[in-house]
């Protein structure tokens, strides 16, 4: 059985999910310029994958072996693991807990799948599914990113698309306007802001 511990009360736990390409990462950089007080706690997730060049050990992730992620898995300390484009992905539970009971509302970034196996478990956390403009908005926007292979590129298209269609299951769905991403972090922070005006006492258990 997995140890689960209450969170200060008013502290939640805010999922950012939405289709590979969508501009989470941007939406996040710009959540991060914003003021927060007590700050916000952004998840640093584990995955199997290579960090790309600009990437960093314990910043954007932690990179593991797949050794060590089936053996954190096992021992339960993912909140959820994922298998996402042929790589895993994994949230740790200890952070997130650890984050919430110091009364800091936790930003976790993650695929769709992940978000919905985090709201199965932890049914008073806050999903926020960002969608792109269009479709076809989206796929410029992958493809001029290209840190994919074609064949990457592939999966997440059509992912992207079976990703789009499951709008309804998330609390919130912000769409991601090009050139807007000062606007949608503002509205991130009004959401966070009114639910928790509307559950001042919850407590968010982990
Ligand atoms: P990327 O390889 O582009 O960094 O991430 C691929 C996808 O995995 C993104 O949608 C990202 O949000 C998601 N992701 C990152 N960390 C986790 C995690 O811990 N669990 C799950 N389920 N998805 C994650």
């Amino acid at each position: 059985m997995t140890d689960r511990r209450d969170g200060a009360p008013g502290a939640m736990l805010v999922i950012i999910s939405g289709p590979s390409g969508v501009g989470k990462d941007t939406v996040i950089d710009a959540l991060r310029s914003r003021q927060h007080r007590p700050e916000y706690h952004y998840v640093v997730t584990c995955t199997t994958r290579p960090p790309r060049a600009y990437e960093a050990d314990g910043v954007h992730y932690q990179f593991l072996d797949r050794a060590e992620f089936e053996r954190l898995d096992q021992a339960g300390e993912f909140l959820e693991a994922n298998f996402v484009h042929a790589n895993w992905y994994g949230t740790p539970r200890a952070q997130v807990r650890d984050a919430l009971a110091a009364g800091r509302d936790v930003i976790l970034k993650i695929d769709v799948q992940g978000a919905q196996v985090v709201k199965e478990e932890v049914q008073d956390a806050l999903l926020i599914f960002l969608v792109p403009p269009s479709l076809e908005d989206l796929f410029v926007r992958l493809r001029s990113r290209a840190t994919e292979t074609a064949d990457e590129l592939d999966v997440r298209q059509q992912n992207a698309a079976i990703e789009l269609a499951r709008q309804d299951d998330y609390d919130y769905v912000v769409v991601n306007e090009t050139d807007e991403v000062e606007a949608v972090a503002a509205r991130i922070d009004q959401i966070i802001d009114e639910e928790r005006r509307r559950h001042p006492g919850r407590r968010v258990r982990v």
